[in-house]
């Protein structure tokens, strides 16, 4: 979606093809059959560092569908809660410290490790050691608490990266900690959409990518993509229709982008490519997120969101009042619990997973003790996200490929992003840069990253 904005911004004619009934993508909806309304399959949040989605949804007039949270609420198995909110006149990463301080789940020494664990990961390069070096590793190394370990460095990498910290690279961990938490003031704040993603990106997008000329055509699945020479591609269609284009950009996930691609083009691909060869894209393993979705007869906490440490829920955000699903004219307190890197049989075992997640928000929410839960539904997604072990960079493929007419774009792209909307947008730029590059326009489409505040600068070491 954000490659064809930008090219279409530029003039050109542009195809979009998707093979499910709506746009989104992992970041999608379903509708309700009964009642209408978007689901959203899991519950996504972007943060103040992710600047190219915020420039995509401003472009596109949506960003006002977002809400900013300054303050993260992080809530003990006690039922404790700590905010995580930071002294807005303090120079990066100085501004911290309060969140420091109101860790009140965190033993003092502990709170003052954590300070020289983030001064240690800004101190160290990002290319540290071999790429087989895990944030584990690293923190061990650092002698680190188990504490510390299960009650911030846990959450905090787990739900983001949705990986174990023993598989996390060192240098995903430490792009989430140095650019999400320490280079700006703004960078943690949580961007979290107000409406369905379903009404974000299949209503809304649609309608500002259907302004601008482009032809978007859901419910209509690609078999294959050819390369007909440098300046010709062609993609036919599960109907059997085939369509020539000038270039095309593979926007899959990378457990498909390579089965689609025809003999020849894979050939060529791989004999002048750049990065990982076609068939190393699917060496990147994936990440499973599973959600699940409550509506109770009454509120269960006061706050929108909260993390929940040392429990199998690890994010829960409120949605307010929302109909139930299969009871037309029936609203109630609508919840999302969302669990990363949860284990790959959730699907299968999704009963167990709902019953242990109400028992855990009784055991934490005393609202919740006497409230009736009218519905519950699981989704769990065992391909939520590629997962950033280590050493899967060396998978991950530019976007510009050795064959001039053919692009590739996603989250999975070389980015230097995990899975994300940032990084699939970030993708789409430079997939639109490379092909306007290839027109004779020369242009930078891709915003930069927060800019870093001066003690920032002097304290975050980014190379050897
Ligand atoms: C459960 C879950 C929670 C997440 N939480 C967050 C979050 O909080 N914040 C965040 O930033 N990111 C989050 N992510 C990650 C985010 O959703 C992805 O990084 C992002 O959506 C990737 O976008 P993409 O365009 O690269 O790929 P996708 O969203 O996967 O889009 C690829 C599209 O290609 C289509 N397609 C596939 N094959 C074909 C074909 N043959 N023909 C036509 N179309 C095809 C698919 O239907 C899909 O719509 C989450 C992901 C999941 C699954």
């Amino acid at each position: 979606m954000s490659a064809a904005y930008r090219l279409a911004e530029h003039g050109h004619q542009v195809s979009l093809f998707e093979a499910k009934r709506s746009l989104g993508g992992r970041a999608g909806s379903w509708r309700e059959p009964s009642t209408g309304a978007w689901l959203d399959h899991c519950q996504h949040v972007s943060m103040g560092c992710c600047t190219n989605l915020a420039d995509f949804l401003d472009r596109a007039g949506l960003r006002d569908l977002f809400h900013r949270f300054e303050v993260m609420h992080f809530i003990d198995r006690h039922g404790r809660q700590s905010d995580f909110g930071c002294i807005p006149w303090l120079p990066a990463p100085l501004h911290l410290a309060k969140a420091l301080v109101g860790m009140r789940f965190l033993h003092w020494s502990d709170r003052l490790q954590l300070a020289w664990t983030f001064h240690r990961l800004a101190r160290t390069s990002p290319q540290m050691g071999d790429n087989r070096l895990t944030i584990l590793d690293w923190l061990r190394k650092y002698r680190t608490s188990d504490a510390l370990i299960n009650q911030f460095w846990q959450p905090v990498l787990v739900s983001a990266l949705s990986e174990r910290l023993d598989r996390i690279a060192f240098s995903a961990a430490r792009k989430v900690l140095v650019d999400g938490f320490m280079g700006a003031r703004k960078a943690f704040f949580l961007e979290v959409p107000q409406v369905p993603l379903g009404e974000l990106y299949d209503e809304h997008m649609r309608g500002a990518l259907l302004r601008l000329g482009v032809s978007v055509q859901t419910n209509t699945r690609v078999k294959q993509v050819c390369c007909e020479g440098i300046a010709c591609a062609s993609i036919e269609l599960n109907s059997g229709v085939i369509d020539r284009f000038d270039q095309v950009i593979v926007a899959v996930p990378w457990r498909q982008a390579a089965s689609l691609l025809s003999p020849e083009l894979r050939a060529s691909l791989n004999s002048n490519a750049t990065g990982p060869q076609v068939e190393d894209w699917e060496r990147l393993e994936s990440g499973s997120i599973a959600a699940v979705h409550l509506w109770f007869d009454r509120p269960i906490m006061q706050l929108p969101h909260a993390v929940l440490l040392e429990q199998r829920s690890q994010w829960i955000f409120a949605r307010g009042l929302q109909p139930v699903p299969h009871a037309i004219g029936d609203s109630k307190y609508y919840y999302q619990v969302v669990i990363s890197a949860a284990h790959d049989d959730e699907d299968g075992r999704s009963m167990e997973l709902a019953d242990c997640v109400v028992g855990e928000l009784r055991a934490i929410f005393p609202e919740a003790k006497s409230a009736q839960l009218a519905y519950v539904q699981v989704v769990a997604q065992p391909h939520a996200v590629f997962s950033p072990t280590a050493g899967s960079d060396a998978w991950r493929p530019p976007q510009a490929t050795a064959v001039g007419s053919v692009t590739l774009a996603g989250d999975w792209t070389r980015t230097g992003w995990p899975a994300t909307m940032e990084g699939a947008v970030i993708s789409g730029y430079r997939a639109a840069e490379c092909i306007l590059a290839q027109s004779g326009v020369r242009t930078k489409l891709e915003v930069e990253s927060l800019p870093r505040e001066w003690l920032a600068r002097w304290l975050i070491r980014d190379c050897h």
